[in-house]
């Protein structure tokens, strides 16, 4: 169900509280994922088909200043951190700029990336100099010519160093995210894990989730975590152990010494909901709510229209009124209407 109209006067200037960010249900909201485009350099089969996207037109994708105003009051409403993801980020130039003022901004505490790695090695100095303190990288395969049938396009030794660049940056602990598909990668599940041994590397293997790209493969691919945990608890040796911190959701396993660990996200359970401390900005300026889903509210009208921060940080509390208890999402059901991550600022 769409709810599109919202209650502000909570948080109106004026009325404006200075409370921390919390929403309906008394979840703290500190963290803030920020798409800086749809776009993107690789074009996973299990987020966006072969073509592209329909993309959103570059007039209506914020600028980096417009963004750096819409952090700026949400860091005064109770942000402290800052995921900057896409599409993939590192195809809009001069990111590093961006990172420099979001990390100037008072409140704001730890900016990550999310990447598919493939251009991290030529810009991972200049980022952790702007103040990039932690990266996340995809990687679903091990294998160059899975990677380009995943991918549908090449690229496993650029990512592989831009994961070495990155560690040589000193961005560690890294996380590696990982879509785990039947049929295609489920198979690697301990290989990834024995890269852990010896790399301060946390995997993330994550379930497929539904949306209208990969609807045709949904229940053929997926596989549960129950399972994925399942599959790691046969290899004799790893034992649950505590997380590298941040602000993920995963339970975390390693082999007794190991420098990194391997995890599990279940984005469609509702363990996940409970602990839910984020919000996202699209590429185009709308603030969703959940990632599933159209629980948003339009910021690029107002920061156009020269909205103050007061203003801004009011409109901002105010859209944490239609953040919802949960999603209601499960396995085939919502494949329909849901849109790729890169749209709505995966
Ligand atoms: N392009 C960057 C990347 O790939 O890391 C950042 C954006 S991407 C949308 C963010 C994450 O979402 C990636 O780890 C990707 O694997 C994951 N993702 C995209 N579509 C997904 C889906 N249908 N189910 C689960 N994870 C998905
Ligand atoms: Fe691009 Fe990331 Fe989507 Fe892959 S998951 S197509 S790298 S946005």
């Amino acid at each position: 169900m769409a709810v599109q109209t919202i209650d502000l006067t909570r948080g109106l200037p004026g009325g404006a509280t200075t409370s921390p960010l919390a929403d309906a249900f008394a979840r703290p909201i500190t963290y803030l994922r920020v798409s800086v485009t749809d776009r993107c350099n690789l074009r996973c089969t299990y987020c966006m088909p072969e073509a592209g996207l329909p993309w959103i037109p570059k007039a209506e994708i914020l600028s980096f200043e417009e963004i750096e105003r819409i952090v700026a009051a949400a860091a005064a409403a109770g942000v402290r951190s800052i995921r900057l993801t896409g599409g993939e980020p590192l195809v809009r130039r001069d990111l590093a700029s961006l990172v420099r003022a979001l990390a100037a901004i008072p409140g704001i505490d730890d900016i990550s990336l999310s990447t598919n790695g493939l251009l991290l090695a030529e810009h991972v100095a200049e980022l952790r100099d702007a103040g990039l303190r932690r990266v996340n990288i995809s990687l679903d395969t091990l294998h160059a010519d899975r990677f380009e049938t995943i991918a549908r396009r090449p690229g496993l030794e650029r990512v592989l160093a831009g994961i070495d660049a990155a560690t040589a940056a000193g961005l560690v602990p890294i996380k590696l995210n990982c879509v785990i598909m039947r049929g295609v990668n489920d198979d690697e599940l301990l290989d990834f894990a024995e890269l852990t041994r010896d790399r301060a590397l946390y995997v993330r293997f994550i379930e497929m989730m539904p949306v209208v790209e990969n609807a045709g493969e949904q229940t053929d691919r997926y596989v549960s975590a129950a399972e994925m945990l399942a599959r790691i608890g046969e290899r004799e040796g790893l034992e649950p152990v505590a997380g590298p911190g941040g602000n993920g959701p995963a339970r975390y396993f390693a082999f007794p010494g190991a420098l990194g660990a391997v995890g599990v996200i279940s984005p469609l359970s509702h363990d996940y909901c409970d602990t839910c401390n984020r919000v996202r900005l699209t590429a185009d300026g709308r603030l969703r709510l959940c990632l599933f889903g159209d629980y948003h509210i339009d910021l690029r009208t107002p920061v156009r229209a020269g909205a103050s921060r007061d203003e801004l940080e009011a409109l901002f509390r105010g859209g944490m009124l239609i953040k919802p208890e949960r999603h209601h999402l499960q396995l085939g059901e919502a494949g329909s209407r849901m849109r790729a991550f890169s749209e709505i600022g995966g």
